[in-house]
Order: C-alpha cells, then structure tokens, then sequence
C-alpha cells in the first residue's frame, strides 16, 4: 500500500558521536521530511573516546553542511595527515599510512612498479618520500589551504563533537529527551518496535528507530536479539585502557599506533591536550600489567585515571533490521587502529538517508543496505588485521597472529602483492591502493615481481623522474607552516601552538 503520510518519526536511542551524527545529518537532509526525537542518558554518558578520523569526515561535513573553522575551534581538533606505525612489524621498526596519493601513477601501473624498478636498479629513497602528506607530517607542517593540496582528516575531542552537533542538530528541529531507556515495546503482530519507555514513565513513538546506544545495543540486539558475528579470533584485543594527558609539545598532524607485547598504544594530539590509549589482550595481559605499563609511557601529566573499556571485535549480522538500524558501537566494533568507526557511522548514515525508508515496507531497502554495509565492515576488518597478521614480532601474542588463518579475501590480496606487487580498490573499498601499498611494504612484504614498464623508458628517465618528484615535494613542503603556526595564527591560540 502507498504511505499516505511521508513525514516520518525517527527516534534516534542514544546520544553519542553516532546518535547526534544520525540526527545532524537526517533533519538537515530531509528537514521537513521527518520528525527527529534523539534521546539520551546524562546517568549513562558516552564512550568518550573515538577521536581519530579519516578524510571521509570532510566529505560527511560537507554533506550534513557542517562549517570547518566552527567544528576545528567547538572539538579543539588538529590536523591528521596519516598514522604512524611503530614497532608493528618488529621493534624498533617504523612506518607511515598517509593519506593523499604516493608518486604517480600511469594508466599501465601504478606508481609502486616504477618505485620497485628503480630500487632493483639501486636509487629511489623510500616509498613514503612520494607522499606529500608523509613528508609535511615529518616536518610538523600543515595548511589547509586548498592551494597546497593536502589530503588530510581530524584528531577531535569526542565529547565536545557531540556537543558541538548537538547545537546543530536542535536548533534545526531535533527534540532532545534525556532520560533512561527502560523498555523497548514491539508489535505483538510485526514484531517492529513501536515505542521507547523511558525510566520515568515516558513513552516515545516511532516509525523508525536508529540504535546509537552504543555498546549496550538495546534495540537491535536487546530487543530485537538480531545477533553478532564474533571477530575476536582474527583480531583478540579486547580491553583498551584511555586517558588525556597534558601537551608536553606542539601537536603533530599524525596519529601514532606503538606495538606492543600484548597489543598497541595510540597518541592522538588535540589542540589543548594529548588523547591516550592502551589496546591490549586480557588473555595475554592483566590489567594490571596494563595500567602499569601505560602509565610507564605516558608523556604529559594524566588529567584523570585511565579508563578501561572492553569490547568484543565484530559486526551485528544486520545492522538494519526491521524498522531499526544499529549505528556506531550499537553496529559493532573493529578497533581503532585505522580510525574507521566514525568513518563506518558517517558512511552509514549517508547511505541510509539515501535509500530512507519513506514506504512502512521496507525490507529490500534493509537487504541492501546490510549488503553494502557488510562489504564496508569486512575490507575495514581485513585491512586491519592485516597489520597484525604480517608481524615478525616474537613473545606470546605476535607469533600467534602471524600464524592464524585469516580471511580468504585478505590472503588473496597478500598473494597478488607478493607475487606481482599489484593492489586494487573495489568499487566500495574505502582503503586505497597506495593505502595497501604502504602497509605491505610497510609490514615487510617483498613482491617477487612488478609490472616492467618502467625497463621501457630511455636510461636515466626513471631516475629523472623520480628525483623530480622528490624535488616537487621537498619544494612544496619548504612552503608550509608548521601545524602549531598555522593553528596559532588561524584558530584561537593554544598554550601548545604558541609554543611551536
Ligand atoms: C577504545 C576505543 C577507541 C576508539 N577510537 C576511535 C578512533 O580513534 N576513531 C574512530 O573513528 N572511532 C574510534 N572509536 C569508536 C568511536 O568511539 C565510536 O564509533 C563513536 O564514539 C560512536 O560511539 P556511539 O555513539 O556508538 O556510542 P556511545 O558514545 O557509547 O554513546 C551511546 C549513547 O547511548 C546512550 N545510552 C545508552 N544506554 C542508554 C539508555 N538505557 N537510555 C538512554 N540512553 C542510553 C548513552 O547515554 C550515550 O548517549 C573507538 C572506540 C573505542 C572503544
């Protein structure tokens, strides 16, 4: 039958960065379309971590019509050019993720063939010296000018990104009920949900609900009981300890991920302070080894005693089922280390308005969306363990993920880098080819053969070309402010700015 009535009533469960995204972006979009009720819990609170994005989040700004001076000076953000991996392959050992692209490609190959010819040939520097964002994040420097042409993303502080949406998302039209959720009631017939009780007695009804309840799940899986496909056995961390710790310099514009024997730590700087973490294996470490060992290598003064969270790794078999779609932790989690769980919300969201549910019939729609959501969720998973899986590490956790069986979808594309340093980006895949590239040579894969093309060129030119571009990016680079330059002079000036 034909919906009669197309303005629709979302409840959105759950006022975190998931829950306050969903409801920025919905009554932006569709404004008029949809009655948007968010509720939240003071008591409960949120995660308060999930402060490392990728440049996606510009896109998403852009599309839920979000300012960027306004965000960088509400969430206190700095600039991100990449991630930097320490340790991850052995001890000592050091490589970068960087966004942007590596050299250049050609319609025949990519750009890593012409890299891999001229190191068999004896000259060529590094991979990484190809990337511009790589080179400006070794020297502390960044703009967002368009004109430098930087491909960068954000290190924001979580509470006050949702705050910040927050006086948004209300003035535009969202009703924000706080309050505890007590009950989720369903149709006896359907099975759809019909209605959220709160603590008090309060009763809010829907036509669609959006789970951001976090962790907890409460309508997708509390009462909808849709299930999770446990991931822990290719990705075992499970506890991750965080806290802030004061500036002890100028924030750099990349995130760092440490190794360590039972997991990583994570550095993320933000204007006013540094973010913390501490993922580890409980099964390989206790808690207490844990909050000794952090405490051990943190830089800057803790403002507060660590917190530990724990998590299992994995996905909810549908994230939208019924009249309700699981987003952020309520969807599942892949740990932070490619900082891709605010992407997978944003994305989330983005496809969802698309294809909203306007019929009360909606379930091809669902079928869809969980299809692609999938495909997201396992290239993000796979990309992830590949940093574990391709480990030369020793002790008790390391060999142990060397040796496990991971994804046929990820073992086939280690396969085509090894033998023919080849690497591709799907139609859907987020990660790009230079992403790949970086972490496999990163990780310490050798191809045994590349594309030739580079042998057809006269003596000389590859070299030529190669040293161009390293002079082009050395050249762009010079031009550059430091970071805490240009966040002093663009932004209101922190303590830490104005020291660099
Ligand atoms: C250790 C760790 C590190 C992370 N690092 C990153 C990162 O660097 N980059 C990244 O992109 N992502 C990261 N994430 C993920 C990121 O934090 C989340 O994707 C993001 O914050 C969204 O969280 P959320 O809104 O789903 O959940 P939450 O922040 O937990 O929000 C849940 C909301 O539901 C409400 N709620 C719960 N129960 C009830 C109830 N009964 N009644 C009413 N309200 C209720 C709460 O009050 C809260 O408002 C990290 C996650 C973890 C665990």
């Amino acid at each position: 039958m034909t919906e009669t009535n197309p303005r629709k009533r979302v409840v959105v469960a759950g006022g975190g960065t998931a829950g306050w995204l969903a409801a920025t972006a919905l009554v932006r979009q569709l404004g008029p379309l949809v009655d948007v009720t968010l509720v939240e819990s003071d008591e409960i609170g949120t995660v308060g971590v999930g402060e490392s994005t990728i440049p996606t989040i510009r896109t998403f700004h852009s599309f839920a019509g979000i300012e960027e001076d306004a965000f960088v000076r509400a969430t206190g953000a700095t600039f991100k050019l990449g991630i930097s991996f320490e340790n991850w392959r052995r001890d000592g050992d050091h490589y970068f993720h960087s966004f942007g692209s590596v050299g250049r490609s050609v319609f025949l190959a990519d750009f890593q063939h012409f890299w891999l010819e001229a190191r068999a040939q004896g000259f060529g520097g590094s991979f990484g010296d190809y990337s511009f964002e790589l080179r400006a994040a070794r020297e502390n420097r960044f703009t967002n000018d368009p004109e430098a042409g930087l491909a960068y993303a954000y290190h924001l502080d979580a509470t006050a990104y949702a705050r910040f949406l927050r006086g948004l998302a209300e003035p535009a039209g969202v009703r924000r009920v706080e309050g505890r959720i007590a009950a989720v009631e369903r149709d006896g017939e359907g099975g759809d949900i019909t209605a959220l009780t709160l603590a008090s007695g309060a009763r809010i009804e829907g036509d669609f609900f959006i789970d951001c309840t976090g962790f907890r799940a409460l309508l997708i899986e509390g009462a909808l009981e849709t299930g999770f496909e446990d991931w822990s056995h290719w990705l075992p961390t499970d506890s991750a300890l965080a806290v802030q710790t004061e500036l002890v310099g100028p924030p750099a514009p990349y995130t760092r991920a440490i190794a360590h024997r039972a997991g990583w730590r994570w550095r993320i700087p933000l204007q006013h302070r540094m973010g913390n973490g501490f993922v580890f294996s409980s099964a390989q470490m206790s808690e207490d080894e844990a909050r000794a060992q952090f405490a051990a290598d943190l830089e800057g003064a803790p403002l507060f005693e660590p917190r530990l969270l724990r998590y299992t790794t994995g996905m909810r078999r549908q994230a939208w089922h019924r009249n309700c779609l699981a987003l952020g932790l309520a969807a599942g989690f892949v740990e932070p280390l490619e900082s891709t769980s605010i992407h997978l919300v944003m994305i989330a969201i983005t496809r969802f308005i698309r294809g909203f549910p306007f019929a009360r019939e909606c379930a091809a729609l669902a079928d869809r969306f969980n299809a692609q959501s999938r495909a997201e969720w396992e290239h993000v998973r796979d990309f992830v363990i590949l940093h574990y899986y391709l480990n030369q590490r020793d002790g008790t956790f390391w060999p142990g993920r060397a040796a496990m069986n991971i994804p046929d979808t990820l073992a086939a594309r280690i396969a085509l880098f090894r033998q023919s340093a080849a690497a591709y980006q799907d139609q859907d895949d987020l990660f790009r080819i230079d992403s790949w590239a970086q972490v496999l040579f990163g990780q310490g894969v050798e191809p045994a053969s590349w594309h030739r093309i580079a042998r057809t060129l006269p003596p000389e030119q590859l070299r030529r070309a190669l040293a161009d571009l390293d002079a082009g990016l050395a050249a762009r680079v010079a031009r550059l402010p430091t970071q805490a330059a240009f966040l002093g002079a663009r932004y209101a000036p922190s303590p830490a700015a104005a020291a660099g």
